[in-house]
């Protein structure tokens, strides 16, 4: 038997409007449908309904994660600074943590992740490398002070996250328990119905599959990816490259130098000679650990420093200032060229490729040379794509313009590593009787994000309309409003809750028809049976919310249709 929710006693007031601080779609309609309600900002209270859709989430990853022999635990959300500040991240997090101080002063935080106290967990119940390998994962709340938790729970600053550890002994095995939870991940969101896509999250540095984010396409999204409309490469948009194509068999004329004055940009060059800018190569300044390095990219490319900066890790990157030009003539400021720029490392972007020319600087104040051609005069000493990638760029996997879109990270897969068994030296007695130490992964679902992105993605311009797998109910059993229309359809949703269906009946008394409609279609229910006009008959109208076909059929073969 299972649950049938009468209306008439169930805590909900739905809204007509939409909150006035909402800007997302799934805020909106998710406090309108009464499912969730803001007590601060980034701080929420599940209602009932929305309680209902947060378990049916939980149900499933809990299950998918069961089949890969996690095992669940349930570590505190208040720890103990130690760990933290054993693993330096203490400092890092800055704002970001929720920090108290207990009454005797000891300095305390609220999680906002757990791979300290698992690596701890695990060096205190784990010792041999029979033990291993072992996952471990929970489902708990999470906090982190984010500096803007303005979309409703996709954002929250008290949010509930699966996190779940992986603990091996060698690299093949982290390997191995990364493709356990890349597969679990996806069993995950084809139930819940979520369209997704896997995206490696950081560029080449650390290792094709050592991270991977699972993002879900939405307008509300805060994630910008890269996504091919011809196959299925997806990436963030920091972790596109493009390949170095080397243009061969063209014979350019000699490099020659152009009088150029007042030309510090790539605006007024591009102007004063009539080229496209893209046409010039820019070579940006910046200092790496210190140390003055050019970078060039056609002119018509942004520099994404957030990129370089990745690629040169663990390198500092800083822009240059004026005081760096003291006593280096060799670089003139707004016309620098790589051609005899000895003393400065050269790196490029692919798109410099060998044996394509540009118009750039002659390192000379007002003087710009052309048919600058790389690999005759000039050398790249290090190839990096470092340009802010855009519509319309190639796909690095098939070659088609890709597209920008906007989406909302719903997981996390990571291959830590021997980072944190570092910190905590978290070994086990090898095959050999030797110490091995450990290599972790961390694997994260935003679980209370992942109802908001389903809400995103699946509302239309009534409402909400949730995947049979986590709507709060099977079937919403509308009594139209007369006597006889609600001894109906409390009749038939007893016999559906009987047959093991969810029901979720309207019996409210002294509300229309109208707004009972308005409703069923707010709250989403996948099925809405309607005990209507045709009651006296035993006839009832079933409709589906998401296609809004309707039918007209008798009782018995509308409960048929539903259990069957
Ligand atoms: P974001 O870039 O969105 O801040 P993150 O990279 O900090 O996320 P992780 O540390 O990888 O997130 O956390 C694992 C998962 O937890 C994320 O993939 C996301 O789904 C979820 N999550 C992270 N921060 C929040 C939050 N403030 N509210 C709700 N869910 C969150
Ligand atoms: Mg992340």
């Amino acid at each position: 038997m299972a649950q049938v929710q009468r209306m008439s006693r169930l805590m909900i007031k739905t809204l007509r409007d939409d909150p006035a601080d909402a800007e997302t779609l799934s805020h909106k309609l998710l406090v309108r449908a009464g499912y969730v309600r803001r007590n601060a900002a980034g701080i929420w209270t599940w209602l009932p309904l929305g309680k209902k859709v947060l378990e049916n989430v939980t149900r499933v990853v809990r299950e998918e994660m069961d089949a890969i022999g996690g095992q669940e635990v349930l570590l505190p959300a208040l720890l103990p600074k130690e760990p933290y500040e054993a693993s330096g991240r203490w400092d890092e997090y800055g704002d970001l943590l929720f920090r108290v101080k207990d009454r005797k002063g000891g300095d305390y935080l609220l999680g906002p992740t757990h791979e300290e106290v698992f690596t701890q967990t695990v060096k205190d119940q784990c010792t041999s490398y029979k033990d291993l390998p072992v996952i471990l994962y929970q489902i708990q709340t999470k906090y982190r002070d984010e500096a803007r938790p303005r979309s409703g729970v996709l954002r929250g600053r008290e949010f509930q996250m699966k996190d779940a550890y992986s603990f091996d002994t060698s690299d093949e095995g982290l390997a191995e328990s990364y493709a356990l939870h890349r597969e679990a991940y996806q069993n995950i969101f084809r139930r819940l119905g979520l369209d997704f896509r896997i995206c490696s999250a950081v560029s080449g540095a650390m290792g094709g599959s050592a991270s991977e984010e699972f993002l879900a396409p939405a307008a509300a999204g805060e994630d910008t990816f890269v996504d091919c409309p011809e196959c299925d490469y997806a990436a963030n948009t920091e972790a596109v490259t493009f390949a170095l194509q080397p243009v061969e068999g063209q014979d350019h004329p000699a490099l020659e130098e152009l009088d150029t004055p007042d030309t510090p940009t790539i605006e007024t060059l591009a102007e004063h000679l009539g080229v496209p800018a893209s046409a010039t190569l820019k070579n940006l300044l910046v200092k790496v650990d210190g140390e003055i390095v050019a970078v060039g990219v056609p002119g018509d490319r942004e520099v994404d420093l957030g990129k370089l900066g990745e690629q040169l890790s663990p390198a500092v990157v800083e822009l240059v200032t004026a005081e760096d030009f003291e006593g280096r003539d060799d670089l003139v400021r707004g016309y620098v060229g790589p051609q005899g720029l000895e003393k400065v490392r050269y790196i490029a972007d692919p798109r410099v490729a060998p044996g394509t020319s540009w118009i750039t600087g002659a390192n000379k104040p007002d003087t710009h040379a052309k048919n600058v051609v790389c690999g005759r005069d000039f050398e790249v000493d290090d190839y990096v794509d470092v340009v802010v990638v855009e519509e319309g760029d190639p796909c690095p996997k098939c070659g088609a313009g890709v597209k920008l879109d906007r989406a909302i990270e719903i997981g996390h897969i990571f291959q830590l590593g021997r980072k944190y068994a570092d910190t905590f030296q978290l070994d086990v007695l090898g095959k050999e009787g030797k110490p091995v130490r450990v290599t972790m992964g961390s694997y994260g679902i935003g679980v209370s994000r992942a109802v908001a992105a389903l809400a995103e993605q699946s509302a239309d311009d009534k409402g909400l309309c949730w995947a049979p797998e986590v709507a709060p109910a099977d079937v919403h059993v509308v009594a139209a409003g007369k006597a006889a229309q609600t001894e109906l359809a409390l009749e038939v949703a007893e016999k559906l809750g009987a047959a093991g269906v969810r029901v979720l009946v309207d019996d409210r008394a002294g509300v229309s028809p109208g707004v009972k409609f308005t409703d069923a279609e707010l709250i989403g229910v996948p099925t809405v049976l309607v005990a209507g006009r045709r009651t006296a008959e035993g006839v009832v109208e079933l409709k589906d919310r998401r296609t809004g076909e309707r039918e007209e059929l008798p009782v018995a073969e509308a409960i048929a249709r539903i259990t069957a």
